[in-house]
Protein backbone atom coordinates (compact mmCIF):
# COMPACT_ATOMS: atom_id res chain seq x y z
CA UNK A 1 0.00 0.00 0.00
CA UNK A 2 1.13 3.47 -0.74
CA UNK A 3 0.23 6.75 0.57
CA UNK A 4 1.47 10.13 -1.18
CA UNK A 5 1.79 11.60 2.59
CA UNK A 6 5.23 9.93 2.57
CA UNK A 7 6.90 8.61 -0.46
CA UNK A 8 7.48 4.67 -0.83
CA UNK A 9 10.29 3.17 0.52
CA UNK A 10 11.74 0.65 -1.45
CA UNK A 11 15.87 0.55 -0.65
CA UNK A 12 16.98 -0.40 2.83
CA UNK A 13 20.48 0.14 2.78
CA UNK A 14 21.56 2.90 5.17
CA UNK A 15 22.19 5.83 3.01
CA UNK A 16 18.56 5.11 1.54
CA UNK A 17 17.40 5.14 4.87
CA UNK A 18 19.35 8.33 6.37
CA UNK A 19 17.81 10.34 2.90
CA UNK A 20 14.24 9.39 3.88
CA UNK A 21 14.20 10.27 7.39
CA UNK A 22 16.23 13.59 6.45
CA UNK A 23 13.82 14.53 4.48
CA UNK A 24 11.27 13.86 6.66
CA UNK A 25 12.95 15.54 9.77
CA UNK A 26 13.18 18.35 7.51
CA UNK A 27 9.51 18.81 7.18
CA UNK A 28 8.63 18.54 10.13
CA UNK A 29 11.18 21.30 11.17
CA UNK A 30 9.74 23.19 8.45
CA UNK A 31 6.36 23.06 9.67
CA UNK A 32 6.96 23.66 13.25
CA UNK A 33 8.28 27.02 12.41
CA UNK A 34 5.40 28.20 11.16
CA UNK A 35 3.13 27.28 13.82
CA UNK A 36 1.64 30.52 14.56
CA UNK A 37 -1.31 29.85 17.10
CA UNK A 38 -3.09 27.10 19.02
CA UNK A 39 -5.06 25.82 16.00
CA UNK A 40 -1.71 25.48 14.00
CA UNK A 41 -0.47 23.17 16.77
CA UNK A 42 -3.46 21.15 16.69
CA UNK A 43 -3.08 21.11 12.74
CA UNK A 44 0.72 19.94 13.11
CA UNK A 45 -0.03 17.31 15.77
CA UNK A 46 -2.70 15.91 13.47
CA UNK A 47 -0.17 16.36 10.50
CA UNK A 48 2.50 14.61 12.65
CA UNK A 49 0.54 12.42 15.24
CA UNK A 50 -2.64 11.48 14.38
CA UNK A 51 -3.77 8.49 15.36
CA UNK A 52 -4.69 7.04 11.45
CA UNK A 53 -3.23 9.62 8.72
CA UNK A 54 -0.18 10.81 10.97
CA UNK A 55 3.13 10.58 9.56
CA UNK A 56 4.49 8.79 12.22
CA UNK A 57 1.44 6.17 11.87
CA UNK A 58 2.07 5.85 8.29
CA UNK A 59 6.11 5.28 8.61
CA UNK A 60 5.60 2.55 11.09
CA UNK A 61 2.59 0.97 9.20
CA UNK A 62 4.80 1.35 6.10
CA UNK A 63 8.31 1.63 5.83
CA UNK A 64 8.70 -0.72 9.00
CA UNK A 65 6.60 -3.01 8.06
CA UNK A 66 8.07 -3.33 4.42
CA UNK A 67 11.85 -3.55 5.97
CA UNK A 68 13.64 -6.73 5.65
CA UNK A 69 13.83 -8.26 8.74
CA UNK A 70 17.87 -7.15 8.64
CA UNK A 71 16.92 -3.77 8.02
CA UNK A 72 14.18 -3.47 11.07
CA UNK A 73 16.60 -2.18 13.84
CA UNK A 74 17.93 0.57 11.84
CA UNK A 75 14.60 1.82 10.45
CA UNK A 76 13.54 1.30 14.23
CA UNK A 77 16.57 3.44 15.55
CA UNK A 78 15.51 6.67 12.43
CA UNK A 79 11.37 6.29 13.61
CA UNK A 80 12.53 6.62 17.04
CA UNK A 81 14.69 9.65 16.90
CA UNK A 82 12.15 11.37 14.31
CA UNK A 83 9.18 10.64 16.55
CA UNK A 84 11.30 12.50 19.30
CA UNK A 85 12.24 15.23 17.52
CA UNK A 86 8.47 15.70 16.45
CA UNK A 87 7.80 15.25 20.02
CA UNK A 88 10.10 17.96 21.26
CA UNK A 89 8.64 20.43 18.12
CA UNK A 90 5.37 20.47 19.66
CA UNK A 91 6.29 20.52 22.91
CA UNK A 92 8.13 24.01 22.00
CA UNK A 93 4.95 25.03 19.96
CA UNK A 94 3.06 24.57 22.82
CA UNK A 95 4.82 27.12 25.23
CA UNK A 96 4.75 26.96 28.82
CA UNK A 97 1.66 24.40 29.10
CA UNK A 98 -1.44 22.51 28.23
CA UNK A 99 -3.97 24.52 25.84
CA UNK A 100 -6.70 26.46 27.61
CA UNK A 101 -9.13 23.77 26.65
CA UNK A 102 -7.45 21.20 28.36
CA UNK A 103 -7.22 23.00 31.24
CA UNK A 104 -10.78 23.60 31.11
CA UNK A 105 -11.86 19.92 30.63
CA UNK A 106 -9.33 19.14 33.55
CA UNK A 107 -11.09 21.97 36.07
CA UNK A 108 -12.36 20.73 39.20
CA UNK A 109 -15.20 22.32 40.96
CA UNK A 110 -14.32 23.33 44.27
CA UNK A 111 -17.64 24.86 45.08
CA UNK A 112 -18.53 21.02 45.70
CA UNK A 113 -19.13 19.68 49.00
CA UNK A 114 -16.14 17.25 49.69
CA UNK A 115 -16.40 13.58 50.84
CA UNK A 116 -15.99 13.15 54.26
CA UNK A 117 -13.46 9.62 55.24
CA UNK A 118 -14.34 8.45 58.65
CA UNK A 119 -11.52 8.31 60.44
CA UNK A 120 -9.95 4.65 61.65
CA UNK A 121 -9.44 3.62 64.95
CA UNK A 122 -7.65 0.63 67.14
CA UNK A 123 -10.50 -2.01 68.01
CA UNK A 124 -11.01 -2.25 71.95
CA UNK A 125 -9.04 -6.14 71.82
CA UNK A 126 -6.01 -4.25 69.78
CA UNK A 127 -5.78 -1.59 71.99
CA UNK A 128 -6.09 -3.50 75.35
CA UNK A 129 -3.43 -5.87 73.79
CA UNK A 130 -1.09 -3.09 72.79
CA UNK A 131 -1.68 -1.60 76.49
CA UNK A 132 -0.60 -4.43 77.82
CA UNK A 133 2.81 -5.19 75.84
CA UNK A 134 3.59 -1.61 76.11
CA UNK A 135 4.08 -1.83 80.18
CA UNK A 136 6.04 -4.53 79.45
CA UNK A 137 7.97 -3.42 76.73
CA UNK A 138 9.01 -0.37 79.14
CA UNK A 139 10.12 -3.25 81.82
CA UNK A 140 12.62 -4.35 78.85
CA UNK A 141 10.25 -7.48 77.58
CA UNK A 142 10.83 -8.19 73.93
CA UNK A 143 7.70 -9.90 71.94
CA UNK A 144 7.57 -13.24 70.80
CA UNK A 145 5.16 -14.59 68.17
CA UNK A 146 4.48 -18.08 67.19
CA UNK A 147 2.22 -19.67 64.72
CA UNK A 148 -1.81 -20.39 65.83
CA UNK A 149 -2.03 -23.97 63.91
CA UNK A 150 0.95 -25.60 66.61
CA UNK A 151 1.87 -29.11 67.37
CA UNK A 152 0.45 -30.98 70.26
CA UNK A 153 4.10 -31.58 71.24
CA UNK A 154 4.37 -27.49 71.27
CA UNK A 155 0.77 -26.67 72.79
CA UNK A 156 1.02 -29.75 75.11
CA UNK A 157 3.55 -32.08 75.81
CA UNK A 158 6.23 -29.51 76.06
CA UNK A 159 4.36 -27.37 78.48
CA UNK A 160 4.06 -30.76 81.04
CA UNK A 161 0.48 -31.60 80.04
CA UNK A 162 1.80 -35.74 79.11
CA UNK A 163 -0.37 -37.51 77.07
CA UNK A 164 -3.30 -38.49 78.94
CA UNK A 165 -3.00 -36.17 81.27
CA UNK A 166 -6.20 -34.80 83.19
CA UNK A 167 -5.50 -31.04 82.47
CA UNK A 168 -5.55 -31.95 78.59
CA UNK A 169 -9.53 -31.99 79.07
CA UNK A 170 -9.83 -29.34 80.82
CA UNK A 171 -9.29 -27.36 77.16
CA UNK A 172 -11.78 -28.75 75.10
CA UNK A 173 -9.47 -28.58 71.86
CA UNK A 174 -10.40 -27.78 68.29
CA UNK A 175 -7.72 -30.39 66.33
CA UNK A 176 -7.25 -30.49 62.77
CA UNK A 177 -8.83 -33.89 60.64
CA UNK A 178 -7.32 -37.05 59.70
CA UNK A 179 -4.13 -36.82 61.69
CA UNK A 180 -4.62 -40.17 63.52
CA UNK A 181 -1.66 -41.72 61.64
CA UNK A 182 0.82 -39.00 62.69
CA UNK A 183 2.88 -39.79 65.73
CA UNK A 184 0.64 -37.82 68.92
CA UNK A 185 3.24 -35.46 69.15
CA UNK A 186 3.30 -33.99 65.72
CA UNK A 187 -0.72 -33.76 65.64
CA UNK A 188 -2.11 -30.38 64.42
CA UNK A 189 -4.36 -28.41 66.58
CA UNK A 190 -5.64 -24.91 66.86
CA UNK A 191 -3.41 -23.24 69.70
CA UNK A 192 -5.15 -23.23 73.27
CA UNK A 193 -2.83 -20.63 74.74
CA UNK A 194 -0.17 -19.08 73.57
CA UNK A 195 2.37 -20.95 75.93
CA UNK A 196 3.67 -22.81 73.27
CA UNK A 197 5.60 -19.72 72.03
CA UNK A 198 7.49 -20.04 75.48
CA UNK A 199 9.53 -22.96 74.12
CA UNK A 200 9.87 -22.07 70.63
CA UNK A 201 11.81 -19.34 72.19
CA UNK A 202 13.75 -20.93 74.38
CA UNK A 203 14.26 -23.18 72.01
CA UNK A 204 15.70 -20.42 69.72
CA UNK A 205 17.32 -18.28 72.31
CA UNK A 206 19.83 -19.39 75.10
CA UNK A 207 18.88 -17.85 78.67
CA UNK A 208 17.93 -14.80 79.99
CA UNK A 209 14.52 -14.48 78.12
CA UNK A 210 11.94 -11.71 78.98
CA UNK A 211 9.25 -11.78 76.52
CA UNK A 212 5.42 -11.36 76.31
CA UNK A 213 3.59 -13.01 73.42
CA UNK A 214 0.21 -11.67 72.56
CA UNK A 215 -1.93 -13.90 70.32
CA UNK A 216 -4.86 -15.38 69.10
CA UNK A 217 -6.30 -18.68 71.01
CA UNK A 218 -8.79 -21.00 69.62
CA UNK A 219 -10.92 -23.51 72.20
CA UNK A 220 -13.57 -25.82 71.39
CA UNK A 221 -16.44 -23.39 74.07
CA UNK A 222 -19.75 -22.49 73.40
CA UNK A 223 -20.28 -18.89 72.84
CA UNK A 224 -21.81 -16.83 75.90
CA UNK A 225 -20.99 -13.47 77.37
CA UNK A 226 -18.30 -13.78 78.56
CA UNK A 227 -16.76 -16.79 76.46
CA UNK A 228 -15.92 -17.13 73.15
CA UNK A 229 -13.98 -19.90 70.91
CA UNK A 230 -11.64 -17.60 69.49
CA UNK A 231 -10.07 -15.05 71.88
CA UNK A 232 -7.00 -12.92 73.10
CA UNK A 233 -4.02 -13.88 75.44
CA UNK A 234 -0.93 -12.43 76.58
CA UNK A 235 1.39 -14.61 77.67
CA UNK A 236 5.02 -13.30 79.79
CA UNK A 237 8.20 -15.22 80.21
CA UNK A 238 11.21 -14.48 81.87
CA UNK A 239 14.04 -16.42 82.79
CA UNK A 240 17.52 -15.51 84.15
CA UNK A 241 19.78 -16.77 86.70
CA UNK A 242 18.21 -16.40 90.69
CA UNK A 243 14.48 -14.95 89.36
CA UNK A 244 12.42 -15.92 92.51
CA UNK A 245 8.50 -15.66 93.23
CA UNK A 246 9.29 -12.15 94.46
CA UNK A 247 10.31 -11.10 91.14
CA UNK A 248 6.98 -12.34 89.53
CA UNK A 249 5.12 -10.49 92.14
CA UNK A 250 7.01 -7.49 91.77
CA UNK A 251 6.34 -7.08 88.55
CA UNK A 252 2.44 -8.18 88.23
CA UNK A 253 1.88 -5.66 90.98
CA UNK A 254 3.64 -3.10 88.55
CA UNK A 255 2.04 -4.23 85.55
CA UNK A 256 -1.86 -4.46 87.25
CA UNK A 257 -1.34 -0.72 88.59
CA UNK A 258 0.33 0.07 85.58
CA UNK A 259 -2.79 -1.04 83.83
CA UNK A 260 -5.62 0.08 86.31
CA UNK A 261 -4.55 2.79 88.25
CA UNK A 262 -1.90 2.97 91.36
CA UNK A 263 -3.92 2.54 93.90
CA UNK A 264 -4.82 -1.03 92.88
CA UNK A 265 -3.60 -3.78 94.85
CA UNK A 266 -2.92 -7.28 94.23
CA UNK A 267 -3.34 -11.03 95.84
CA UNK A 268 -1.98 -14.26 95.07
CA UNK A 269 -3.75 -17.91 95.61
CA UNK A 270 -2.33 -21.26 95.16
CA UNK A 271 -3.71 -22.79 92.10
CA UNK A 272 -2.41 -25.22 89.51
CA UNK A 273 -1.09 -25.26 85.80
CA UNK A 274 0.73 -28.19 84.20
CA UNK A 275 3.73 -25.74 83.15
CA UNK A 276 4.44 -23.84 86.39
CA UNK A 277 5.25 -24.80 89.90
CA UNK A 278 4.24 -23.24 92.49
CA UNK A 279 1.49 -21.68 90.21
CA UNK A 280 -0.55 -18.77 91.41
CA UNK A 281 -4.11 -17.11 90.24
CA UNK A 282 -3.75 -13.25 91.15
CA UNK A 283 -6.50 -10.93 92.00
CA UNK A 284 -6.60 -7.35 91.91
CA UNK A 285 -8.78 -5.20 94.41
CA UNK A 286 -12.25 -4.45 92.76
CA UNK A 287 -11.49 -1.26 90.26
CA UNK A 288 -15.27 -0.65 90.31
CA UNK A 289 -15.99 -0.14 94.06
CA UNK A 290 -12.05 -0.06 94.98
CA UNK A 291 -12.48 -2.84 97.09
CA UNK A 292 -15.41 -2.68 99.35
CA UNK A 293 -17.83 -4.89 97.49
CA UNK A 294 -20.40 -4.46 94.91
CA UNK A 295 -21.98 -6.83 92.13
CA UNK A 296 -19.22 -6.48 89.83
CA UNK A 297 -17.05 -8.56 92.49
CA UNK A 298 -19.18 -10.41 93.98
CA UNK A 299 -19.65 -8.51 97.23
CA UNK A 300 -15.62 -10.08 97.78
CA UNK A 301 -13.41 -6.53 96.28
CA UNK A 302 -11.93 -8.22 94.65
CA UNK A 303 -11.61 -9.56 90.87
CA UNK A 304 -9.76 -12.73 89.78
CA UNK A 305 -7.54 -11.84 86.36
CA UNK A 306 -4.70 -13.96 85.73
CA UNK A 307 -2.78 -17.13 86.25
CA UNK A 308 1.02 -17.25 86.64
CA UNK A 309 3.73 -19.51 88.54
CA UNK A 310 7.59 -20.57 88.69
CA UNK A 311 8.27 -22.38 85.26
CA UNK A 312 8.30 -26.26 86.14
CA UNK A 313 11.39 -27.66 85.83
CA UNK A 314 10.17 -30.22 83.56
CA UNK A 315 9.83 -27.59 80.90
CA UNK A 316 13.00 -26.40 81.58
CA UNK A 317 14.23 -29.86 80.67
CA UNK A 318 12.14 -30.17 77.39
CA UNK A 319 13.93 -26.79 76.27
CA UNK A 320 17.49 -28.01 77.86
CA UNK A 321 16.61 -30.68 74.37
CA UNK A 322 17.70 -27.68 72.12
CA UNK A 323 19.59 -25.44 74.08
CA UNK A 324 21.10 -27.12 77.24
CA UNK A 325 21.66 -23.99 78.90
CA UNK A 326 18.50 -24.19 80.40
CA UNK A 327 19.25 -26.52 82.82
CA UNK A 328 17.08 -26.41 85.69
CA UNK A 329 19.68 -26.96 87.97
CA UNK A 330 21.88 -23.32 87.29
CA UNK A 331 18.19 -20.70 86.21
CA UNK A 332 14.85 -20.33 87.13
CA UNK A 333 11.96 -18.67 85.92
CA UNK A 334 8.39 -17.04 86.00
CA UNK A 335 5.31 -17.11 83.21
CA UNK A 336 2.09 -15.43 83.70
CA UNK A 337 -1.02 -15.12 80.89
CA UNK A 338 -4.13 -13.07 80.88
CA UNK A 339 -6.72 -12.79 78.79
CA UNK A 340 -7.03 -9.73 76.75
CA UNK A 341 -10.71 -10.01 76.08
CA UNK A 342 -11.15 -9.90 79.99
CA UNK A 343 -9.40 -7.05 80.40
CA UNK A 344 -10.79 -4.84 78.06
CA UNK A 345 -14.43 -5.70 79.37
CA UNK A 346 -13.30 -4.76 82.42
CA UNK A 347 -11.50 -1.45 81.64
CA UNK A 348 -14.47 -0.43 78.94
CA UNK A 349 -17.56 -1.63 81.25
CA UNK A 350 -18.97 -4.15 78.20
CA UNK A 351 -20.84 -7.07 79.80
CA UNK A 352 -21.03 -9.32 76.34
CA UNK A 353 -17.95 -10.73 74.87
CA UNK A 354 -19.95 -11.13 71.42
CA UNK A 355 -19.58 -7.05 71.21
CA UNK A 356 -16.28 -7.62 70.43
CA UNK A 357 -16.56 -9.53 66.99
CA UNK A 358 -19.56 -8.29 66.20
CA UNK A 359 -18.01 -5.32 63.62
CA UNK A 360 -20.81 -2.85 64.84
CA UNK A 361 -20.34 0.34 64.27
CA UNK A 362 -22.32 1.56 67.03
CA UNK A 363 -20.19 -0.48 69.41
CA UNK A 364 -16.81 0.05 68.13
CA UNK A 365 -17.47 4.52 67.00
CA UNK A 366 -17.55 4.60 70.69
CA UNK A 367 -13.70 3.97 71.02
CA UNK A 368 -12.91 5.84 67.69
ZN1 LIG B 1 -16.42 -4.36 93.53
Amino acid sequence: MTNDLIPNLTAFDGDSLDKAFADLDKQAREAAVKIDGPDAIEVFRLEWLGRKQGKLTLVSDQWLKAAPAEAKKAVGQRFKALKELVEKLLEDASGAGPSDAALKAEAVDITLPGSRRLMGAEHPITRTLNEIVSVFASLGYSVGVGPEVETDFYNFESMNFPPGHPARDTQDTLVVANQERRPLRDRLLLRTHTSPVQMRTMELQPPPVRIVIPGKVHRNDAADATHSPIFHQVEGLCVDTSITFSDLKGTLDHAMKALFGSSVKTRFFPSFFPFTEPSADVQISCIFCGGKGCRKCKHSGWIELLGCGMVDPAVFSFAAEKQPDYDPKRISGFAFGMGVERIAMMKYGISEIGQFYAGDMRFLGQFA
